[in-house]
Order: C-alpha cells, then structure tokens, then sequence
C-alpha cells in the first residue's frame, strides 16, 4: 500500500458548548507519518479536538490544515480520514470482508480492486481467514482489529484513534498497541491516538500532546515529557512524581517552602520561583539526603514503594529494588538522591 499520509496543523482551535471552553486555542503540527498522542484526563478536550478534525464538529475559532490546505469548511466524507472509536462499531449484520470493503463501496471503487484491497488489509492486521464471519462471532480485539483494517483499507490521509483499546484487558490492550505502532509505521501512517492512559501513549507515541481543561500543556517526545516536564500537571499526570516548589537562594540551591534547601543541577539566578521533580525510581546515593520513617511500604514485584516522611517534612514516594524483606512501617530509612536527578522547571 503507497503511503498517501499528510501532515496536518491545527491552529488557535477554539469550541464552546454553552459555559464549557472545550477546546481553549488549540494549535498542533503532526509531520507526515508521525504518531501523536493526546494524553489528558476526562473531559480535558481530547476527543472534540478528533471531532474537529474528523469535521464532526465545526470549531468557533481556529483553522485544520492538511498539507497546507485549508480542511475546516470540508464535509467529513471528503477528508480521507480514518477512524477507530473505543465501541467498534462494526455493521453487525455484515461479515468482516463487507465491513472492510464499505468505505471502498462509498468510494465507487472497482470490484476486484476492493477484494484485493480487503485481503490485503485484513492481512495487515492477521485476521486473512475471518472474511466471512460476522462481527459477533470475534473477540473484543479481533472486532477492534476488524475496525482498524476497515481504517486504514481506503490508504486515508490521516488516521484518528479515540481511545480504541479501552475496551480490551490489559494483556490484550498491551498487544494491541505494539501491534498499531508496527502497522502505523509500516504504512507511514500520519496517526493521532487518543488516551487518558499514561502508559499508553509512552509504549506507542513519537510526540506526546498533554491536554487539560481544553488546552495544550506540553508537546514533546516521550522521554522529554517524562524526564523534563514543563509544569506541575504534566509533572503529575505523567508518572508518578515529588513535587515541591521552593526559590533559588544560590545558584544551584533551591530552598523549598518547607525550609528545606535542596542541590540542583540548574542555573536559574537568585530569587527566581521554581518547582521541582523527583521521580521516585532516582532516589539511591547522592548529595540531597534525608532521613526519615517508612509510612508506608509496599511490594509491587519488581520493585518495592515506600512512603517515607522525612524529619524536615517532606513526605517522599520512593521506589527501591527488592533486597531482602519489606521494610516494616514506623522503621527509620535513609534515602538520597543526586542534584542531576532532580528536574527544575
Ligand atoms: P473523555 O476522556 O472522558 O472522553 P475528553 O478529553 O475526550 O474526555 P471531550 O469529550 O472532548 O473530553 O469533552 C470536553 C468537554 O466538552 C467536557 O466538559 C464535555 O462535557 C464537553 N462536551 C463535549 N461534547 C459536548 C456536547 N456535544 N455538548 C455539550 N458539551 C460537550
């Protein structure tokens, strides 16, 4: 299959519904075969963003562009756009080869075009030898996998994924994303993924967009917006995070409001207001140590979790290698942390 895959920007996107600001001034790029996802909690605007886009929803303010060419007046059915919904919606009453082959029918292609095109794309997702059945007699996953090859089998511009795995238990949703990212790079599909799943969107995504409250907190790769977020909802969105804020009192010297002074590897000058980020995988030796009580400990198999209050009250969420037993509640624990591990922003 030729890659006919665009890219696309929106610009100052703006939606109300009544007092909801669902969409606050939306601007995104996506290059041409890139897999963006937008990560947020409910209700921060992902999926009336996909509807603008799709153009089932028409914004008040703002402009969709597709390589350069203005799509916002269009009629969906004219975008070349695929999609897959969390709730598959399959044609119940046709099998899987005619739930495929439908956008091509739309399309007035020729016949032995679109059983080639069927087999072709039912073979990208492995379900070559379920053509005849009916949607009812599949799994969850095969059903989602059936809507994807239906997606994709018309070689759309774009393809919008609104949370497709919700559905599907864990094991399976995991196998289903490392099988959308192979099948969305193979093709060079232009992709925008749709999830509130943090772990989602770090498995799959080239770029990660955080939504809340219908506007972009950050864009960035996976690893920036993890390692270096830029404010404290990402911070705590993504991952589990310490965040504190305090003032530069030196340079590389944070002194947060609790009193505690804290060594950075930042050069920020003096009296400038920050917050700061400890992952609690980064604690183990360094030159910022505290000592404090286990509150709480827990064993997760491949680590331990403790939650530790420190005697300059802090409360840390700290995660250490198993050795040896669970530490038992109330005991005295010494932890530590490098100034290179601390993220400033
Ligand atoms: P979820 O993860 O729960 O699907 P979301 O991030 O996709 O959430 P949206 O569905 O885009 O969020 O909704 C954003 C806001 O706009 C919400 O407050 C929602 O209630 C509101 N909203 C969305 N569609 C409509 C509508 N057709 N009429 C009125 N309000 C709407």
């Amino acid at each position: 299959m030729a890659s006919r895959s665009a890219d696309l920007q929106v610009e100052g996107l703006v939606k109300r519904f009544g007092e909801v600001m669902a969409l606050d001034g939306v601007s995104l790029e996506i290059a041409s075969g890139e897999l963006l996802t937008i990560l947020g909690p409910s209700g921060s605007g992902k999926t009336t963003l996909l509807k603008v886009v799709a153009g089932f929803e028409t914004p008040d303010a703002g402009t969709v562009r597709v390589d350069g060419r203005d799509i916002t007046a269009l009629p969906p059915a004219r975008r070349d756009i695929g999609m897959v919904f969390q709730n598959y919606a399959l044609f119940p009453h046709l099998t899987v080869e005619r739930n495929v082959a439908f956008p091509l029918e739309m399309r007035n292609v020729a016949r032995p075009e679109i059983e080639r095109r069927v087999a072709e794309a039912l073979g990208l997702v492995e379900l070559g030898s379920y053509g005849k059945r009916l949607p009812r007699q599949l799994s969850g996953g095969q059903q989602q996998r059936v809507a994807l090859a239906r997606a994709i089998v018309f070689n759309p511009r774009l393809l919008l994924l609104d949370e497709p795995f919700g559905a599907l238990d864990r094991k399976l949703r995991e196998t289903m994303q490392l099988e959308v990212r192979r099948l969305q790079r193979r093709l060079g599909l232009t992709t925008i993924f749709i999830t509130h799943d943090q772990e989602e969107a770090l498995v799959l995504s080239d770029r990660i967009a955080v939504m809340n409250k219908g506007a972009i907190q950050q864009v960035a790769s996976t690893t920036e917006i993890y390692e270096r977020p830029a404010n404290d909802f990402v911070a705590d969105f993504v991952g589990e995070s310490n965040i504190f804020h305090g003032t530069v009192t030196e340079v590389g010297s944070v002194t947060l409001e609790s009193g505690r002074r804290l060594l950075i590897a930042h050069s920020a000058p003096v009296g400038t207001r920050v917050g700061v980020l400890m992952r609690p995988e980064r604690f183990g030796q360094g030159v910022n140590s505290f000592n404090g009580e286990v509150k709480e400990a827990v064993y997760l198999g491949s680590s331990l979790k403790l939650r530790v209050a420190c005697d300059d009250g802090l409360e840390l969420i700290v995660r250490q290698p198993v050795r040896g037993p669970l530490p038992a509640t109330g005991s005295r624990v010494s932890i530590a942390i490098e100034r290179e591990s601390i993220h400033v922003f």
